[in-house]
């Protein structure tokens, strides 16, 4: 009998054809291994270089004993902890395996092939990726200044739109968009259209004119709000984030969700890191001293950047960017290309502890000082 043949590439569903995974910066373990480097420094994830809580460690010694059980399905105490941390109620939660869970099934949920996704030049790569997946139109609408400009949001927003994806502050760049523009904004999404503004980096940012994007969930019924604990409440590996909506919208997102969608010490860990507050307020001041000594390393350094509100930030360092990022891979220090991202000159850099920043900071001027000589 001769061996049967599948061509799989020509069943794969349209969307997922033509689909390039999202690429996750380098590890530790990956540079390691291909260096035999120790030693090494990562600041290409946008992670908290401070760790977690210790509550939030000790909550997840606790759950250790019942790991032959289901997690709570429904995360009943994480969400009654959310709705009295943002004064909304629980019914308005939608939690996820991190945020990118929910960002996948707001697409899921409101996109049928064919349909409208408006995302910004620049923009976190999630948004499109998702949309591709179910073989959206997407549209991508030029960045001002490298972050998102509303006005032409609002005017590539169409009949078919379904989704308008807009991330404040925005990764890779850093910018963001102030309270009266994004005012402006939802004041012309027409009913039809759902905004998503991801606020991954809310617990960063620290300018005046930042909206707070719960706050504006009773006036645009069309307004879901993103955020996640895997940046400033440094628990990336363990994969929690959630959605605020109102609460039709938070119904149909939880008919699809997988009930066990957030396991059971992200749902620990989170719960008890939401209640460090103190954690949160000294990482976020520490974030704000980083960037300033970063700032004034690059400025020695005669390179420019552009300004971030999140903990990272985005450095040019012109057209010999990757090998300069290669040659501090080869020192040890990880950061984050992003040509993927229309930013060609450009690395972006996490913000790290002193010592790391000061240890990034000699690493590139090493390599800019190869880059010059090559
Ligand atoms: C990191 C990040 C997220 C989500 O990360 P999760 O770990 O999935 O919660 C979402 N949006 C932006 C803009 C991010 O940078």
């Amino acid at each position: 009998m001769s061996k049967k043949t599948l061509d799989v590439e020509s069943i794969t569903a349209a969307g997922v054809r033509h689909l390039k995974p999202y690429q996750p910066g380098k590890s530790v373990e990956e540079l390691e291994r291909d260096l035999g480097l120790s030693s090494i420094i990562k600041l290409a994830s946008n992670e908290n270089p401070r760790g977690a809580s210790p509550a939030a460690a000790a909550a997840v010694t606790r759950v250790l004993t019942g790991l032959e059980r289901y997690p709570d399905g429904s995360g009943h105490r994480l969400k009654n902890a959310l709705s009295s941390h943002l004064g909304i109620s629980s019914g308005q939660i939608t939690l996820g395996n991190g945020s990118n869970d929910v960002l996948d099934l707001l697409v899921r949920c409101f996109v049928e092939p064919g349909e409208g996704v408006v995302v910004s030049d620049h923009a976190f790569a999630v948004y499109a990726l998702a949309a591709q997946s179910v073989n959206a139109a997407i549209s991508t609408v030029p960045a001002l200044n490298y972050g998102h400009d509303l006005e032409a949001l609002a005017q590539a927003v169409n009949k078919t739109t379904k989704l308008i994806f807009i991330a404040n502050p925005n990764n890779p760049t850093g910018t963001y968009v102030g309270s009266e523009e994004l005012l402006r904004f939802l004041g012309r999404v027409p009913e039809k259209a759902i905004t998503v503004l991801d606020e991954a980096y809310f617990e960063y940012v620290d300018n005046h004119d930042y909206p707070n994007g719960v706050e504006l969930l009773e006036r645009f019924p069309g307004l879901v709000v993103t955020r996640t604990f895997s940046k400033a409440y440094g628990l990336a590996g363990l994969r929690v984030g959630y959605a605020i909506a109102s609460a039709a919208i938070t119904e149909i997102l939880n008919r699809v969700r997988q009930p066990f969608n957030v396991n059971s010490l992200a749902l620990a860990a989170a719960e008890a890191a939401l209640s460090d507050e103190q954690f949160v307020r000294v990482s976020r001041e520490e974030n704000i001293k980083g960037i300033n000594q970063l700032c004034r390393g690059f400025e020695s350094l005669g390179l420019s950047w552009i300004p971030s509100s999140g903990n990272f930030i985005c450095v040019k360092v012109g057209s010999m960017a990757s090998q300069i990022y290669l040659s501090m891979l080869g020192q040890g220090v990880i950061v984050r290309p992003v040509v993927n991202y229309g930013l060609p000159e450009y690395l972006r850099v996490t913000i790290g502890l002193p010592q790391e920043n000061h240890r990034l900071l000699e690493t590139l001027a090493l390599a800019l000082s190869e880059a010059g000589k090559a």
